[in-house]
């Protein structure tokens, strides 16, 4: 069984690997590579939300909480007429906690540790929620973004697998063959997560483009030098008095 630490290492290596790749082979920016790296990373965790005493889960919970709190702050703001601060502000700290405490509790209750959550399905289930939902219009960055989360996802099955396999050969301890597997113990479950799955795999082809062009990312620009020598102006402007 790797550790939280271990899963982070390994999958951030890959991440970084993964975007190297397609900064070479494939010209994608470097900077879309920094969040594929970043996803990787994340979802190299993903699989751990099932262990309710784990760092993970607290972890993701957490930031899950502060997304959900500026997705609120950000809706609400945006409402019109637009609330007063009062009720704005409530509606972000109850969400965040909602999101932070309920959802862990939820989750903790549902979810068995190495169940469904390590398996193969799975994994292909978030990759496709990623090519689904990452929010750009650009088909090629959202197939970069979800195949950078399957392979979080993956190592995180491998290094576990790997972790039960005694490295010295003979010995074979109780959790091989628990972590990369195609079903859960339990069939329904296993039932529910392929229904997922297919479901996800026919909007995804559904939106899958039929022109190749749509393949190509979008143009980035990122003037760090610009950026840097702005707040350095800033900054002298501040220090003189
Ligand atoms: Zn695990």
């Amino acid at each position: 069984m790797g550790n939280y630490r271990q899963h982070i290492t390994f999958a951030s290596f890959l991440g970084g690997f993964y975007s190297a790749g397609a900064f070479f082979f494939l010209g994608v920016h470097w900077f879309y590579g920094t969040v594929a790296t970043l996803l990787t990373t994340l979802s190299g965790l993903l699989p751990d939300l099932d262990s309710s005493s784990g760092v993970e889960l607290k972890g993701f919970t957490g930031i899950l909480g502060v997304l959900a709190a500026l997705a609120v702050w950000d809706s609400v703001g945006k409402a019109d007429p637009r609330p007063q601060f009062e009720v704005h502000l409530w509606a972000v700290v109850i969400s965040y906690v909602l999101v932070r405490h309920g959802l862990r509790r939820v989750l903790s209750r549902l979810s068995k540790h190495r169940g469904i959550s390590h398996s193969l399905p799975t994994c292909a289930v978030w990759g496709l929620l990623t090519y689904l939902y990452y929010p750009s219009k650009y088909h090629g960055l959202r197939v970069l973004m979800g195949v950078a989360v399957a392979i979080g996802f993956f190592s995180h099955l491998l290094l576990d697998e790997i972790c039960s396999v005694d490295l010295r050969g003979a010995r074979v301890n109780k959790a091989f063959g628990t972590a990369i597997k195609l079903w859960a113990p339990s069939p329904w479950t296993t039932l529910m997560m392929y229904a997922l799955l297919s479901y996800l795999t026919w909007m995804t082809i559904q939106r899958w483009p039929t022109d190749p062009t749509q393949f190509d990312l979008p143009a980035l620009d990122v003037p760090i030098q610009k950026y840097a020598e702005e707040i350095l102006q800033k900054l002298k402007s501040v220090a003189k008095p």
